[in-house]
Protein backbone atom coordinates (compact mmCIF):
# COMPACT_ATOMS: atom_id res chain seq x y z
CA UNK A 1 0.00 0.00 0.00
CA UNK A 2 1.75 3.40 -0.70
CA UNK A 3 0.38 6.82 0.98
CA UNK A 4 0.36 9.88 -0.16
CA UNK A 5 0.60 12.87 2.52
CA UNK A 6 0.00 16.35 1.18
CA UNK A 7 1.83 18.80 3.62
CA UNK A 8 1.72 21.99 3.48
CA UNK A 9 4.62 25.46 4.27
CA UNK A 10 2.75 27.56 6.49
CA UNK A 11 3.25 30.80 9.06
CA UNK A 12 4.56 28.50 12.08
CA UNK A 13 2.34 28.28 14.98
CA UNK A 14 4.37 30.49 17.45
CA UNK A 15 4.32 33.14 14.99
CA UNK A 16 2.50 36.32 16.36
CA UNK A 17 0.64 37.17 12.77
CA UNK A 18 0.83 40.19 12.24
CA UNK A 19 -1.29 41.95 9.78
CA UNK A 20 0.37 44.09 6.39
CA UNK A 21 -0.47 47.98 7.14
CA UNK A 22 -2.88 48.12 4.04
CA UNK A 23 -4.46 45.23 5.48
CA UNK A 24 -4.38 43.26 2.11
CA UNK A 25 -2.71 39.64 3.64
CA UNK A 26 -0.65 38.81 6.74
CA UNK A 27 3.07 39.88 6.76
CA UNK A 28 5.00 36.92 5.60
CA UNK A 29 8.67 38.48 5.08
CA UNK A 30 11.32 37.38 7.77
CA UNK A 31 8.68 35.50 9.48
CA UNK A 32 9.52 31.61 10.18
CA UNK A 33 7.86 29.23 8.07
CA UNK A 34 6.83 25.53 9.20
CA UNK A 35 5.11 22.13 8.06
CA UNK A 36 1.42 22.90 9.36
CA UNK A 37 1.12 21.04 12.25
CA UNK A 38 -2.23 18.48 10.94
CA UNK A 39 0.50 17.41 8.03
CA UNK A 40 3.09 16.72 10.95
CA UNK A 41 0.76 14.40 12.88
CA UNK A 42 -0.05 13.07 9.29
CA UNK A 43 3.18 12.01 8.05
CA UNK A 44 3.47 10.48 11.73
CA UNK A 45 0.61 8.51 10.58
CA UNK A 46 1.77 7.14 7.43
CA UNK A 47 5.25 6.52 8.43
CA UNK A 48 3.67 4.63 11.71
CA UNK A 49 1.68 2.44 8.90
CA UNK A 50 5.00 1.91 7.47
CA UNK A 51 6.87 0.72 9.95
CA UNK A 52 4.01 -2.16 11.25
CA UNK A 53 4.51 -3.07 7.73
CA UNK A 54 0.69 -1.89 6.86
CA UNK A 55 2.18 0.58 3.99
CA UNK A 56 4.96 -0.01 1.80
CA UNK A 57 5.51 3.41 0.71
CA UNK A 58 5.10 7.04 2.10
CA UNK A 59 4.97 9.58 -0.56
CA UNK A 60 4.91 13.24 0.85
CA UNK A 61 3.37 15.95 -1.94
CA UNK A 62 3.72 20.10 -1.56
CA UNK A 63 2.13 22.61 -3.42
CA UNK A 64 4.17 25.98 -3.35
CA UNK A 65 7.52 27.79 -4.38
CA UNK A 66 10.71 26.27 -4.36
CA UNK A 67 10.53 27.20 -0.28
CA UNK A 68 8.48 24.51 0.49
CA UNK A 69 11.09 21.90 -0.54
CA UNK A 70 12.32 22.62 2.90
CA UNK A 71 8.92 21.55 4.49
CA UNK A 72 8.99 17.99 2.31
CA UNK A 73 12.73 17.56 3.68
CA UNK A 74 11.80 17.84 7.24
CA UNK A 75 8.93 15.36 6.06
CA UNK A 76 11.25 13.27 4.76
CA UNK A 77 13.48 13.36 7.77
CA UNK A 78 10.08 12.27 9.76
CA UNK A 79 10.72 9.23 7.57
CA UNK A 80 8.78 9.59 4.65
CA UNK A 81 10.37 7.66 1.71
CA UNK A 82 9.85 9.93 -1.38
CA UNK A 83 8.74 14.03 -2.11
CA UNK A 84 7.27 15.62 -4.52
CA UNK A 85 6.79 19.07 -4.92
CA UNK A 86 4.01 20.68 -6.98
CA UNK A 87 5.77 24.37 -8.10
CA UNK A 88 4.18 27.26 -8.86
CA UNK A 89 4.28 30.74 -7.38
CA UNK A 90 0.74 31.27 -8.56
CA UNK A 91 -1.68 32.14 -5.19
CA UNK A 92 -3.48 28.44 -4.83
CA UNK A 93 -6.70 28.13 -3.14
CA UNK A 94 -8.18 24.95 -1.43
CA UNK A 95 -9.86 23.56 -5.03
CA UNK A 96 -6.98 24.50 -6.55
CA UNK A 97 -4.47 22.42 -4.62
CA UNK A 98 -7.24 19.45 -4.25
CA UNK A 99 -7.35 19.68 -8.44
CA UNK A 100 -3.18 19.69 -8.59
CA UNK A 101 -3.32 16.53 -5.84
CA UNK A 102 -6.07 14.77 -7.91
CA UNK A 103 -3.37 15.19 -10.32
CA UNK A 104 -0.51 13.67 -8.44
CA UNK A 105 -2.81 11.00 -6.73
CA UNK A 106 -3.59 9.67 -10.49
CA UNK A 107 0.34 9.97 -11.49
CA UNK A 108 1.01 7.97 -8.25
CA UNK A 109 -1.99 5.45 -8.09
CA UNK A 110 -1.98 5.73 -3.82
CA UNK A 111 -4.26 3.43 -1.54
CA UNK A 112 -4.64 5.97 1.07
CA UNK A 113 -4.52 9.87 1.14
CA UNK A 114 -3.55 11.15 4.50
CA UNK A 115 -4.29 14.92 4.59
CA UNK A 116 -4.10 17.52 8.03
CA UNK A 117 -7.76 18.57 8.67
CA UNK A 118 -6.87 21.66 7.85
CA UNK A 119 -3.86 24.67 7.37
CA UNK A 120 -3.61 26.86 10.50
CA UNK A 121 -3.01 29.75 7.97
CA UNK A 122 -6.24 30.03 6.18
CA UNK A 123 -8.01 27.20 8.68
CA UNK A 124 -10.24 26.32 5.37
CA UNK A 125 -10.48 22.59 6.07
CA UNK A 126 -11.26 22.27 2.89
CA UNK A 127 -8.88 20.53 0.65
CA UNK A 128 -8.91 16.85 1.65
CA UNK A 129 -12.69 17.02 1.23
CA UNK A 130 -12.53 18.67 -2.79
CA UNK A 131 -9.74 15.84 -3.25
CA UNK A 132 -11.94 12.72 -1.92
CA UNK A 133 -14.73 14.27 -4.05
CA UNK A 134 -12.81 15.12 -7.49
CA UNK A 135 -11.58 11.49 -7.06
CA UNK A 136 -14.56 9.70 -6.25
CA UNK A 137 -13.00 8.07 -3.30
CA UNK A 138 -14.44 7.40 0.24
CA UNK A 139 -13.58 10.19 2.67
CA UNK A 140 -13.51 10.57 6.91
CA UNK A 141 -12.64 13.71 8.22
CA UNK A 142 -10.88 14.60 11.42
CA UNK A 143 -9.94 10.92 12.30
CA UNK A 144 -8.19 10.40 15.38
CA UNK A 145 -7.93 6.53 14.74
CA UNK A 146 -7.47 5.14 11.80
CA UNK A 147 -6.73 1.26 10.90
CA UNK A 148 -6.61 -0.10 7.63
CA UNK A 149 -7.43 -3.91 7.07
CA UNK A 150 -7.41 -4.98 3.63
CA UNK A 151 -9.33 -3.14 1.10
CA UNK A 152 -10.79 -1.25 4.24
CA UNK A 153 -10.05 1.13 6.80
CA UNK A 154 -11.58 2.00 10.21
CA UNK A 155 -11.88 5.29 11.23
CA UNK A 156 -12.24 6.88 14.23
CA UNK A 157 -13.85 10.49 14.33
CA UNK A 158 -13.81 13.01 16.40
CA UNK A 159 -17.69 14.81 16.25
CA UNK A 160 -19.53 17.26 18.85
CA UNK A 161 -19.68 14.91 22.24
CA UNK A 162 -17.84 12.40 21.40
CA UNK A 163 -16.38 9.60 18.62
CA UNK A 164 -17.74 8.05 15.70
CA UNK A 165 -16.13 4.76 13.65
CA UNK A 166 -16.97 4.61 10.32
CA UNK A 167 -15.46 1.83 7.54
CA UNK A 168 -14.09 3.29 4.13
CA UNK A 169 -13.69 1.21 1.25
CA UNK A 170 -9.93 1.67 -0.13
CA UNK A 171 -8.51 3.99 -1.38
CA UNK A 172 -9.65 6.72 0.82
CA UNK A 173 -9.07 10.51 1.84
CA UNK A 174 -8.24 10.48 5.40
CA UNK A 175 -8.01 13.83 7.13
CA UNK A 176 -5.98 13.75 10.64
CA UNK A 177 -7.24 15.85 13.89
CA UNK A 178 -4.75 16.82 16.63
CA UNK A 179 -5.60 13.58 18.98
CA UNK A 180 -4.36 10.87 15.88
CA UNK A 181 -0.78 10.50 17.19
CA UNK A 182 2.09 12.75 18.70
CA UNK A 183 4.95 13.13 15.85
CA UNK A 184 8.01 12.25 16.39
CA UNK A 185 11.10 14.80 16.39
CA UNK A 186 13.69 14.15 13.19
CA UNK A 187 16.88 13.29 14.57
CA UNK A 188 20.16 14.72 13.01
CA UNK A 189 21.05 11.40 11.32
CA UNK A 190 17.90 11.38 9.97
CA UNK A 191 17.93 14.94 8.80
CA UNK A 192 21.26 13.96 7.54
CA UNK A 193 19.54 11.11 5.35
CA UNK A 194 16.88 13.07 4.13
CA UNK A 195 18.95 15.20 1.99
CA UNK A 196 19.84 12.29 0.16
CA UNK A 197 16.40 11.29 -0.22
CA UNK A 198 14.41 12.02 -3.86
CA UNK A 199 12.23 14.63 -4.06
CA UNK A 200 11.11 15.48 -7.63
CA UNK A 201 9.68 18.40 -8.81
CA UNK A 202 6.65 19.02 -10.92
CA UNK A 203 6.32 22.27 -12.88
CA UNK A 204 1.96 22.82 -11.60
CA UNK A 205 1.77 24.32 -15.33
CA UNK A 206 2.64 21.04 -16.93
CA UNK A 207 -0.20 19.11 -15.23
CA UNK A 208 -2.89 20.95 -17.53
CA UNK A 209 -4.93 22.33 -14.18
CA UNK A 210 -6.88 25.45 -13.64
CA UNK A 211 -5.77 27.11 -10.46
CA UNK A 212 -7.54 30.32 -10.97
CA UNK A 213 -8.63 31.87 -7.13
CA UNK A 214 -12.37 31.12 -7.49
CA UNK A 215 -12.76 33.62 -4.09
CA UNK A 216 -11.52 36.99 -3.30
CA UNK A 217 -9.46 37.92 -0.33
CA UNK A 218 -11.65 41.41 0.77
CA UNK A 219 -9.34 42.70 3.95
CA UNK A 220 -7.83 41.36 6.76
CA UNK A 221 -7.80 42.41 10.15
CA UNK A 222 -6.17 42.10 13.16
CA UNK A 223 -8.16 41.02 16.11
CA UNK A 224 -9.78 43.73 18.36
CA UNK A 225 -7.05 44.58 21.19
CA UNK A 226 -8.01 43.03 24.63
CA UNK A 227 -8.61 45.00 27.40
CA UNK A 228 -5.95 44.57 30.63
CA UNK A 229 -8.08 42.46 33.35
CA UNK A 230 -7.99 44.03 36.99
CA UNK A 231 -7.49 42.41 40.67
CA UNK A 232 -10.56 41.93 42.79
CA UNK A 233 -10.22 41.62 46.67
CA UNK A 234 -12.83 39.30 47.09
CA UNK A 235 -15.94 37.01 45.78
CA UNK A 236 -18.03 40.04 46.59
CA UNK A 237 -16.44 42.45 44.40
CA UNK A 238 -16.15 39.93 41.62
CA UNK A 239 -20.37 39.28 41.85
CA UNK A 240 -20.77 43.06 41.92
CA UNK A 241 -18.42 43.64 39.03
CA UNK A 242 -20.06 41.15 36.85
CA UNK A 243 -23.00 41.86 38.00
CA UNK A 244 -23.24 45.44 37.54
CA UNK A 245 -20.31 46.45 35.04
CA UNK A 246 -19.73 43.42 32.90
CA UNK A 247 -23.46 42.62 33.14
CA UNK A 248 -22.99 38.94 32.69
CA UNK A 249 -24.90 37.46 35.35
P1 LIG B 1 -7.05 23.52 4.07
O1 LIG B 1 -8.21 22.97 3.30
O2 LIG B 1 -6.36 24.68 3.38
O3 LIG B 1 -7.42 23.85 5.52
O4 LIG B 1 -5.92 22.36 4.13
C1 LIG B 1 -6.22 21.04 4.55
C2 LIG B 1 -5.08 20.11 4.23
O5 LIG B 1 -4.87 20.06 2.81
C3 LIG B 1 -3.72 20.49 4.80
O6 LIG B 1 -3.61 20.07 6.14
C4 LIG B 1 -2.78 19.72 3.86
O7 LIG B 1 -2.76 18.33 4.18
C5 LIG B 1 -3.50 19.89 2.52
N1 LIG B 1 -2.98 21.09 1.81
C6 LIG B 1 -3.51 22.34 1.80
N2 LIG B 1 -2.75 23.18 1.06
C7 LIG B 1 -1.72 22.44 0.58
C8 LIG B 1 -0.60 22.71 -0.25
N3 LIG B 1 -0.37 23.93 -0.76
N4 LIG B 1 0.25 21.69 -0.54
C9 LIG B 1 0.02 20.45 -0.06
N5 LIG B 1 -1.01 20.14 0.73
C10 LIG B 1 -1.88 21.11 1.06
Amino acid sequence: MKILVPVKRVVDYNVKVRVKSDNSGVELAGVKMSINPFDEIAVEEAVRLREAGTAAEVVVVSCGTAAAQETLRGALAMGADRAILVETDAELQPLAVARLLKAVAEREQPTLVICGKQAIDDDANQTGQMLAGLLGWAQATFASKLVPDGGKARVTREIDGGLETIELSLPAVVTADLRLNEPRYATLPNIMKAKKKPLDVLPAAGLGVDVAPRLRQVRHAEPAARKGGVKVADVAELVNKLRNEAKAI
